[in-house]
C-alpha cells in the first residue's frame, strides 16, 4: 500500500534509545552502502543495502535498479497511455494478444488470487475504479449513480480474461475489458528489484515501492529490519506496531488514506467488484506477510474486499500470515491469523 507501511530506521532509533541502557554513548551505525530513494509509479521508492559486494558500486546498482523500475512502469501502468497495459486496455480485439513475460507473471498471479477470493480481488475492476474517481482518469469526489455502476459492471469480471502462460498470450472475450494492476504491480516491482540485488550478490537489503516492502538479512545495526504498521487513522500518522522481520515481504491495504467523503460517508478506493460499491465494513487495515511482495500486495487488497470474517476463514484455510485491524466502538482491535502468530514468534 502506498503509505501505510514504512521503514522506521529513524523512529526505531528514537524508540530504542528509551529502552537500551547506555545507548547515548553508542556510536552511530555505519551508513548503508546503498541508500537510494526516488519516485516511480506515482509514488516513492526506497532501496537500502547494508553492504555491497566488492566490485559492485552503488552508482552502477542505482542505474540498474532504476532501469528495472522504469521498464516495469512502461509495461504495467494505466497512467502511461503508451504502456503495454494501456494498449491492451485501449484495444477492443477479442483474439489472443502477445504480452511480455512481466505482464504475464503479474496477470497470472492476479487471476490466481481472483479464483482464491472468488472474485473479491479482480484486476478487471479498472472501469469501476475510474467511475469512482480513483483511477488514472480524473478524481470526481462524488458517488456515481447506481445505473452507471450497473452499466459498467457488465464489462467487469476476471472470467472474461484468459491467459496462456506458455505462449505468453492473453485474451479478453469482451471488447470493453480493461485491467488495473495498482493492487499488485508495485509488489511485483519490489520483487524484481530484490531479485536483481540478490543476483548482484547483495545479502542484506530492504526494498520498498509505495509501501510494499521486501527485506532480507540484517539492517545497518546488525538487527532485523523494523517495519512500522500505522494506526488506521485518516488524519494522523501514528504507529500501530513495529515488526522486526527478515527474509520476507510485507504489504498493507486499508481504507483510511485514499478515500473521499460525502455527507459523512466515506468512499474508499477499494471496490467490491461483485457489488460495484466501495467497501463498507469494520475491517480497516490488513497486513500480509508472504515470501513475495506481489502476492502479499494482492492478498491484502483481496482480504480488504472480503471483510474480516470471510478473509479470516480464507487466510486460515490457506495458512496465510495476516493481521487484521478492526474498528470497534472501543477502538482498534488486532486479529492475527495462526500463521501470523507462528511467524512473529519464530522470527522474534
Ligand atoms: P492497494 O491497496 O494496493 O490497491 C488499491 C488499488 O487497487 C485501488 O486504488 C484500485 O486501483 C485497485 N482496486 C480497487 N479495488 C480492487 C479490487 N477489488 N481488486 C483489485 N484491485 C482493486 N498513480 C499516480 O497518481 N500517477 C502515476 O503515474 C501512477 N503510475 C502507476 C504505475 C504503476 C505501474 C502502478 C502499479 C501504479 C501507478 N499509480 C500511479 C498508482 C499508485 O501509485 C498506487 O498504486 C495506487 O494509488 C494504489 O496504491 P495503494 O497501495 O494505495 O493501493
Amino acid at each position: 500500500m502506498r503509505i501505510q507501511l514504512r521503514y522506521i530506521g529513524l523512529i526505531f532509533s528514537v524508540l530504542s534509545s528509551i529502552f537500551i541502557v547506555g545507548c547515548d554513548t553508542a556510536s552511530p551505525p555505519p551508513a548503508y552502502e546503498l541508500n537510494y530513494t526516488d519516485g516511480i509509479m506515482g509514488t516513492s521508492f526506497s532501496i537500502k543495502a547494508t553492504k555491497l559486494p566488492v566490485k559492485v558500486t552503488a552508482a552502477e546498482l542505482k542505474l540498474q535498479l532504476k532501469t528495472i523500475l522504469d521498464n516495469l512502469n512502461s509495461q504495467l501502468s494505466t497512467y502511461e497511455p503508451e504502456s503495454e497495459l494501456s494498449k491492451f486496455n485501449q484495444s477492443s480485439i477479442t483474439t489472443w494478444q502477445s504480452v511480455s513475460s512481466q505482464l504475464m507473471i503479474v496477470v497470472q498471479e492476479a487471476q490466481r488470487i481472483s479464483l482464491l477470493t472468488k472474485g473479491a480481488f479482480d484486476i478487471s475492476v479498472a472501469p469501476l475504479v475510474n467511475l469512482w474517481g480513483f483511477g488514472s482518469e480524473s478524481m470526481s469526489f462524488t458517488a456515481p449513480a447506481l445505473e452507471s455502476i450497473q452499466a459498467i459492471q457488465q464489462n467487469i469480471g476476471y472470467q472474461h480474461l484468459h491467459i496462456d502462460p506458455t505462449l505468453l498470450q492473453i485474451q479478453k472475450d469482451i471488447p470493453e475489458l480493461s485491467l488495473d494492476l495498482s493492487s499488485i504491480a508495485k509488489g511485483y516491482a519490489v520483487d524484481q528489484v530484490a531479485l536483481a540485488l540478490e543476483a548482484a550478490g547483495v545479502q542484506d537489503y530492504l526494498v520498498e515501492v509505495g509501501g510494499e516492502i521486501r527485506v532480507k538479512g540484517l539492517n545497518n545495526q546488525g538487527s532485523k529490519w523494523n517495519i512500522a504498521i500505522e494506526k488506521p487513522t485518516a488524519n494522523q500518522r501514528i504507529l500501530q506496531k513495529v515488526l522486526p522481520i527478515s527474509d520476507i515481504a510485507v504489504a498493507t491495504s486499508g481504507d483510511y488514506r485514499n478515500f473521499f467523503e460525502v455527507d459523512g460517508i466515506r468512499y474508499s478506493h477499494t471496490i467490491n467488484p461483485l457489488t460495484g460499491q466501495t467497501i463498507k465494513h469494520n475491517l480497516v487495515s490488513v497486513t500480509v506477510l508472504n515470501p513475495t511482495a506481489m502476492t502479499a500486495d494482492a492478498l491484502a487488497t483481496g482480504f480488504m474486499v472480503l471483510g474480516f470474517e470471510q478473509a479470516l476463514l480464507l487466510a486460515e484455510q490457506e495458512q496465510i500470515a495476516a493481521l487484521f485491524i478492526l474498528k470497534t466502538s472501543t477502538g482498534f482491535v488486532e486479529k492475527p491469523t495462526s500463521m501470523w502468530l507462528n511467524f512473529i514468534q519464530e522470527k522474534l
